[in-house]
């Protein structure tokens, strides 16, 4: 059995199921476990290292400070970093005449985030949860019924048909954006809920490596191609293949409806995509799918007593623009660390205290999300937002502890997510002041210049 962590062997060990096997799933299993804790994880469909290809979502995904934070307190942080992760350094943005300009993240530190394949991230946190003897894994098991009070769930195999039931101490459910824990949760009386589809959807298309196995476009960036009511973005995978997003309206989406179209669409917003992607693979891939739909949710409380608890996409499941889903999800199994540590494994108070503080980040996170689609498909092009980037760059640069852009808060740091927009609020409200006093400053020096124009 791997090394438990200082203290946690004489304590009483919990018996704990967590619903789903997904990325936030695996994690926290990992964290249990680390902490001496009985792990039964149950995951509704087959185990993901037996399933080559990538289940539905995104190919891969952005990790920054967050994410990579929880991954180094469960070990993981170096390897998948150094082997496996290709370093983004700024959004390459390509215009309609397939020139291209980059924005950096991080103009001042150069710190960046990193494209991750989400198979192998899951493959690799369960894979580490091997290591541990009190961990259990339960592939095709789907969650189907549920009393969290009582702290018992009933599985269907889906392999056998045969129904499994389950008692634990505590049930966290990582069932994501569809959550059937949370469905147990919304019977209970004071459980606020909301969920909002956005009008857009996307579709993945891919960029193959050139013939020598090589990148086909600069590859420490996320590129972007902002036509401003959609867009395009490409992500750069292992293989040295690009993962392109298209995100549009779903309307725009059915407008799209034979090769022609698509090609003339293609030619007017994307050219210099089609000799990369290929118009053959291009036809191919974008009539191959439909576009999918983003859901974002938000509800509370996150507990029932001190039985049940949601994490990862089941509590917050936000759209995918500022690329923090899975790293906000991660940042749950961090702060439930840190509240087992501080409360000394008494679930009430952990559960509470997780319950009562996650929610205002967690809903931050969400508006920061909607708002970042605005900026990535519309504004990135526009002087004026240009313009606020490097009087932030400048700030930062010459007052790094007292002047922390938006997004270097967001991606770079784990300031909560909540302060993150109270200090950029603040930021606004300075350089308004600023612009005021430059502006009147100006107004009563030009008076002055009149006046004593007027006296000569
Ligand atoms: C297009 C797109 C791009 C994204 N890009 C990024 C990015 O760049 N960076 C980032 O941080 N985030 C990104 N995200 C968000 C990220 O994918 C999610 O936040 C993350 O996957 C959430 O992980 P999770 O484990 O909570 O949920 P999931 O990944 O949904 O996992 C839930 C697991 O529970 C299982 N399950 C479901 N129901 C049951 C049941 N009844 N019984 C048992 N098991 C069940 C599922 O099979 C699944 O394995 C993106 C999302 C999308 C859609």
């Amino acid at each position: 059995m791997a090394q438990l962590q200082n203290g946690y062997s004489n304590k009483k060990q919990l018996d704990i199921v967590v619903v789903g096997a997904g990325l936030v799933g695996s994690l926290e299993a990992l964290y249990l476990a680390k902490r001496g804790h009985r792990v039964r994880l149950y995951e509704f469909r087959e185990d993901i290292r037996k399933t080559p290809t990538a289940r539905g979502r995104s190919i891969n995904l952005a990790l920054s400070v967050r994410g990579r934070r929880a991954l180094k307190d469960v070990g993981l942080e170096t390897h998948m970093i150094k082997e496996h992760g290709i370093p983004m350094t700024g959004r390459r943005i390509h215009r309609t005449d397939g020139s291209t300009y980059v924005i950096p993240y991080d103009a001042n530190t150069k710190q960046c985030i990193y494209s991750v394949g989400r198979n192998y991230l899951n493959s690799l946190l369960l894979q580490e949860s091997e290591k541990y003897d009190n961990v259990e894994r339960y592939f095709n098991h789907k969650l189907i019924e549920s009393n969290l009070k009582k702290g018992s769930l009933t599985f269907q195999r889906t392999d056998t048909n045969e129904q499994v039931h389950v008692t634990a101490d505590l049930i966290i459910g990582a069932d994501g954006a569809f959550s059937a824990v949370r469905k147990a949760m919304m019977k209970r009386p004071f459980f606020d809920f909301s969920q909002k589809y956005i009008e857009h959807g996307y579709l993945e298309l891919c960029i193959p490596a050139d013939d020598n196995g090589s990148f086909q476009m600069p590859a420490n960036y996320l590129h972007i191609w902002p036509r401003g009511e959609f867009m395009m973005i490409a992500l750069p995978n292992q293989d040295a293949s690009w993962t392109v997003t298209l995100f549009m309206p779903f309307s725009k989406f059915k407008n799209l409806d034979t090769e022609e179209k698509l090609i003339a669409f293609f030619e007017k917003y994307f050219p210099d995509s089609i000799p990369l992607i290929g118009k053959d693979k291009l036809v191919e891939d974008f009539f191959a799918g439909s576009p999918s739909p983003l859901v974002a949710i938000k509800c509370r409380p996150y507990n029932v007593e001190d039985k049940a608890l949601i994490i990862g996409d089941a509590a917050h499941a936000v759209v995918p623009f500022y690329g923090q889903g899975m790293n906000a999800g991660f940042e749950d199994c961090s702060l439930l660390d840190e509240l087992f540590q501080k409360h000394n494994d008494n679930l009430v108070e952990i559960l509470n205290e997780f319950s009562d503080t996650r929610w205002e980040d967690t809903f931050a996170i969400s508006d920061l999300a909607m708002y970042n689609y605005i900026e990535m498909r519309d504004l990135v092009t526009r002087p004026s937002y240009r313009l606020r980037k490097a009087m932030d760059d400048f700030i930062f640069w010459l007052l790094p502890n007292f002047w922390v852009p938006l997004y270097n808060s967001v991606t770079f740091s784990t300031m909560p997510y909540s302060r993150c927009i109270k200090n950029r609020e603040w930021q606004d409200q300075v350089l308004k002041k600023t612009w005021s006093f430059f502006g009147v400053a100006a107004l009563i020096g030009g008076a002055v210049a009149l006046k004593l124009k007027h006296f000569v």
